[in-house]
């Protein structure tokens, strides 16, 4: 009968209260200053800021600390030589993601683990960056430590990294009622038949849509009326990809359109054409709904 291969035993390996071990005047002001909310580094006689720090300098093997009777923060509140505010931000090296979290990870959710080089130091310190989503992360981007408000004077008093702050969102919500002039008014009128009203100055020669009472080029008085398009040319345009209540489907194009007859485009709504088929020039026409444009189409071939 054979043997069963590579036999499972769960092992345990634990110091019942904890293995207590003392850290040494440098790793200790360097937990001391994290209690405080405040990271500190060591400088080498070199003039490099190590960070974490480090009781020797690895270049040299030299002690760091030239003043061990100075290093104590209870009788020496302001930094010593040797010890070295950073950050608190800094940059990321190095990252990878952490998609599915173990228990003894510092966070239940998908993060990354970074080499940080926190501002002024000259070492990085590895910890854990909570993006949200590892599309947030990139090498170079900036990181704020969130601390931990029951700090106790460990590595962990710094909860993770969470990204700099670039963008906001801000509520923008106006209402308004416009109270159109004789000029709109008669334009909106037109486009309640379907029809688009332009104005064509006299002196410029210009055709102006919508309809207006003076040239906006030389202010000349504006009495001739004409009707333009209602197909027109898509002069450029723009694909969004944030909702708009007024359009149909995320992304929309917006464009401006060149309505034949005319010879300043309108601002308006593109549809009923896959985003990456608009061009520019492309032949589009006016949808008409409830009495107003509701977007514009690609003309259809004959
Ligand atoms: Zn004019």
């Amino acid at each position: 009968m054979p043997s069963e291969p590579n036999p499972e035993i769960n092992h345990v390996l634990e110091f019942p209260g904890g293995y207590t071990r003392s850290t040494g005047p440098v790793i200790g002001r360097f937990l001391t200053e994290l209690r405080a909310g405040r990271i500190v580094g060591v400088r080498t006689a070199a003039g490099k800021v190590l960070v974490p720090p480090l009781e020797y300098d690895p270049a040299t093997g030299e002690p760091t600390l030239t003043t061990p009777e100075r290093t104590a923060p209870a009788r020496d509140p302001v930094l010593s030589h040797d010890f070295v505010e950073v950050g608190p931000a800094g940059t990321v090296r190095e990252w990878t993601w952490v998609g599915e979290p173990r228990k003894n990870h510092p966070l239940d959710r998908p993060f990354a683990w970074a080499l940080i080089r926190l501002d002024a130091a000259h070492t990085s310190l590895v910890h854990a960056v909570d993006a949200g989503t590892v599309k947030a992360m990139r090498t170079g981007m900036r990181v704020w430590p969130r601390w931990r408000h029951d700090r106790v004077g460990s590595i962990t008093d710094v909860e993770c990294f969470v990204p700099e702050v670039t963008t906001i969102v801000a509520n923008v919500r106006t209402e308004y009622t416009v109270t159109p002039g004789a000029a709109l008014a008669r334009y909106l009128d037109a486009l309640t038949r379907e029809v688009f009203l332009a104005g064509r100055c006299p002196t410029c020669d210009g055709v102006y849509v919508p309809y207006r009472l003076s040239c906006p080029q030389c202010g000349s008085v504006i009495e001739e009326e004409l009707e333009v398009g209602p197909a027109g040319t898509v002069t450029t345009f723009a694909i969004n990809n944030l909702p708009d209540p007024r359009a149909p489907q995320v992304p929309f194009v917006s464009a401006y359109i060149l309505l034949d007859g005319a010879d300043t485009p309108i601002i308006a709504l593109l549809a009923e054409v896959p985003p990456e088929r608009v061009t520019e020039g492309l032949r589009v026409r006016a949808v008409f709904e409830g009495g107003t444009v509701k977007w514009f189409a690609p003309e259809r071939e004959a």
